[in-house]
């Protein structure tokens, strides 16, 4: 009897839950490094009941349209991007929230960094062949598609290729931060990110500060102008998150959330959903962006 009570317990906690507005504000599709098209990851936060999602790519807004126009049955569209910027050497991610897509020095940037994330690509390329690992940009640009030219496409070469057995094996040999054929994807500093993202009207959003933010960075960072921070990521345990929030709080800075689920193109797979937030938290966020711009 216990376990039927238990299950009563978790059925009713299942449409309590249900009832509750959430949001995955960190996805990937295919037009950066994700696997998924725009439209089938409306599609799945449709069917997980989400009622609000971003699509984040990297250094591109290329593809929100599509996304936009996938929406529909209740799911917000918001959107979203993953710039690479530069804090004291190290890469991180900055995440721009309800922006105007179509702003002119936003889009003529991204413009650029799609060169440069090429011309980046091939560099790490040049290096490869220095450990006798053969690849071409064509291939990696196949693997790519119509995504934002990264690493990953670059490591699913390497998989296919049959030079590493897996993705994490191709960035722990070659192609991580500290590994010997990682070439630097930005040189967006944090002042000059959080002015385009603010000119377009947007907020920007600390990404994942675990991958690569030491705590006594983030004060300089919100001297910077950084507007929030991604408290809840997949990467964050549960400690994790709740030391963020202490710090969101005490900095006054909005929190978000989201999976950062890249559809099978980590090893962790798809994620969408994992990681939500309440819907509230949406709503502190576009009350932002009105302010900003
Ligand atoms: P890029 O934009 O080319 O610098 O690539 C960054 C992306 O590579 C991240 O967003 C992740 O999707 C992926 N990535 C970074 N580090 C790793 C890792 N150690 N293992 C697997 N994927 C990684
Ligand atoms: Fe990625
Ligand atoms: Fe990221
Ligand atoms: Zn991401």
């Amino acid at each position: 009897m216990a376990s039927a009570k238990g299950g009563l317990t978790t059925r009713l906690c299942a449409v309590n839950a249900r009832k509750e507005k959430r949001a995955d504000l960190h996805l990937h599709t295919c037009h950066s490094d994700g696997t998924f098209s725009p439209r089938e990851v409306v599609q799945k936060a449709i069917g997980l009941q989400l009622s609000a999602i971003s699509v984040t790519y990297h250094d591109t807004v290329e593809g929100l349209k599509e996304a936009f126009s996938a929406s529909g049955e209740g799911l917000e569209v918001i959107p979203g991007v993953e710039l690479t910027a530069v804090f004291k050497e190290r890469e991180i991610h900055i995440l721009g929230y309800g922006f105007r897509p179509q702003d002119t020095d936003l889009t003529a940037f991204l413009k650029r960094m799609q060169q440069y994330r090429k011309a980046r690509i091939q560099a790490m390329i040049d290096r490869l062949k220095m450990h006798k690992v053969h690849v071409t940009l064509e291939e990696v640009s196949a693997a790519a598609g119509e995504g934002s030219l990264g690493r990953p496409h670059l490591a699913q070469v390497l998989v296919e290729k049959g030079f590493v057995r897996s993705l994490d094996e191709a960035f722990q040999r070659y192609l991580g931060d500290k590994a010997p054929c990682f070439v630097k994807g930005a040189t967006l500093t944090v002042p000059e990110a959080v002015r385009l993202i603010g000119k377009a009207g947007g907020v920007a959003v600390l990404a994942h500060p675990k991958w690569a933010v030491f705590d006594e960075w983030i004060p300089e960072l919100v001297s910077a102008g950084i507007q929030g921070i991604e408290v809840y990521h997949s990467d964050h345990s549960p400690g994790i998150a709740e030391k963020y929030r202490r710090i969101a709080s005490t900095h006054n800075l909005l929190i978000t959330g989201g999976s950062d689920c890249h559809g099978l193109r980590k090893t962790k797979g798809p994620l969408m959903g994992t990681v939500t937030i309440p819907y509230e938290l949406v709503e502190r966020l576009k009350a932002a962006t009105l302010t900003a711009g």
